[in-house]
């Protein structure tokens, strides 16, 4: 059945049919059936605004894009998510970003609510001033609708720092306020430590969880070969966990390629390419243009995604964006030899590839089996800092980086938990010789969560 009023939303779809088949595939409809009932309730956002942003280009033309704010649900505390600035941004997907982020937020143990919000521009090539009149158009409209107690916005795909600070110092502009209205702030106006890294971090600290059940604390990333994709904010700081932690981060990727990279990326990699993104390189412009390649040990593949060119892995870990990873590519992935995925991106898997990954779980032994986690829980460290962020803007106290990493790495065991335990305890599978669903698990304690809200 449609879960949307409008004609076509094929993320959205995909979200919500995740999450109602997942609850109707256990037994909690018929251990608590009042449940039943907040189903197509929370399904349908609380409000929908959208409005124009228009604004100069430097060539002196007029430019104008659609803006939205979607404020998806409430019932857990001021609507919460990032801002999306990017060609592909649309309703379906922000509805879809917007509905997941509504589970997300209970998963983080803080009380939020879920919102997301977006524009459909393309600022590759745009000049920092030009960037700023976009920003300051689109908070011109938003800043009504947000505020602290609210609505707080926070950065996605395309906004980062920079924008973050543009589009912040146009709410003081127009309400006349200082207040944590955002977050993924600056650090030296209201931002948190670790902030920047919590997204990364936190899928591999969730991911160090699962390794640890599953091996009854025998193993651990150390020495384990990591199929990274992405190299945004998420896949940087993962990737850099990773080496932390002992592990091989065998490939990067974005929109155009990727490269592989056989004994592993290095940290003086990653920075380089940090340095590049903020530019808008790509990786190929950036394998020319950096010292940190000149040694060579990488491959360039125009137009792929890592999935099937990195030979034998252990874990793979989409943190590009969504549908990134196809069946075909997930039945390619278990036959490498993958034992373990999570999500750095939201629903970076598609049915298929969840079906797949699902299938391989359930049909395997525990000793040799495969488990996958969807970003809504694996990639919630992002959200949880920025609850956290929110919590030291509220005491104008700044926590220290060590004090926010372990809330970090606490709150994602403790969503790992929630996950298990749900999945545990409203599984209708009758194999008990295999891991639980986390992803169904993940779906079921954080619907329970919002639900008693
Ligand atoms: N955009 C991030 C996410 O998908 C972070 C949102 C936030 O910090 O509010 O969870």
């Amino acid at each position: 059945m449609s879960a949307s009023a409008q004609p076509l939303e094929p993320e959205f779809q995909q979200a919500h049919d995740e999450v109602v088949a997942s609850l109707k595939d256990s037994t909690l409809f018929k251990k608590a059936p009042k449940y039943q009932k907040v189903l197509p309730v929370v399904a349908v956002p609380e409000r929908i605004i959208q409005f124009r942003v228009a604004w100069e280009k430097d060539n002196g033309e007029q430019e104008v894009a659609t803006g939205f704010r979607v404020q998806y649900n409430s019932a857990k505390g001021p609507y919460k998510g990032g801002l999306r600035f990017h060609p592909t941004v649309n309703l379906s997907i922000l509805k879809f970003l917007g509905f997941e982020q509504v589970f997300k937020n209970a998963l983080t143990g803080l009380d939020m609510g879920g919102g997301k919000g977006g524009l459909c521009v393309d600022l590759k090539g745009r000049s920092d001033s030009e960037i700023r009149r976009i920003c300051y158009s689109f908070m011109r409209e938003l800043s009504r609708h947000i505020g602290p107690n609210t609505d707080v916005p926070a950065g996605d795909i395309g906004v980062g720092a920079r924008e973050a600070g543009y589009l912040f110092g146009a709410y003081r502009h127009f309400q006349n306020r200082w207040e944590g209205v955002l977050t993924g702030k600056g650090l030296n106006w209201g931002g948190s430590l670790i902030r920047p890294e919590a997204t990364g971090y936190g899928v591999i600290y969730f991911t160090e969880a699962m390794i640890e059940y599953a091996t009854k604390g025998k193993e651990s990333f150390k020495g384990k070969r990591v199929v990274v994709s992405g190299s945004g904010n998420v896949a940087q700081y993962a990737a850099l966990k990773i080496i932390e932690l002992g592990g091989t981060v065998v490939s990067l990727s974005d929109s155009k390629g990727s490269v592989i990279f056989e004994n592993g990326v290095t940290p003086e990699q990653i920075a380089a390419v940090q340095e590049a993104k903020v530019k808008f390189m790509s990786l190929e412009q950036i394998l020319g243009a950096y010292d940190a390649f000149k040694a060579g040990g990488h491959k360039y593949i125009p137009g792929a995604r890592p999935w099937t060119h990195v030979g034998s892995v252990d874990i793979a870990l989409p943190c590009a964006t969504q549908n990134e990873v196809s069946g075909s590519e997930a039945e390619h992935l278990i036959k490498s030899g993958v034992k373990f995925v999570a999500e750095g991106s939201n629903m970076g898997c598609t049915q298929e590839a969840v079906h797949a990954f699902e299938n391989a779980r359930a049909g395997a032994s525990s000793n040799d089996t495969i488990w996958y986690v969807g970003g809504k829980a694996s990639n919630l460290g992002g959200v949880l800092v920025s609850g956290l962020e929110m919590a030291q803007n509220s005491q104008r106290l700044t926590w220290t980086a060590a004090d926010v990493d372990k809330e970090l790495k606490r709150g994602m065991i403790n969503c790992f938990k929630d996950s298990l335990n749900a999945a545990q305890k409203y599984s209708n599978e009758s194999n008990q010789n295999t891991l639980p669903s986390l992803v169904k698990g993940a779906n079921l304690a954080s619907f329970i969560k919002v639900a008693d809200a």
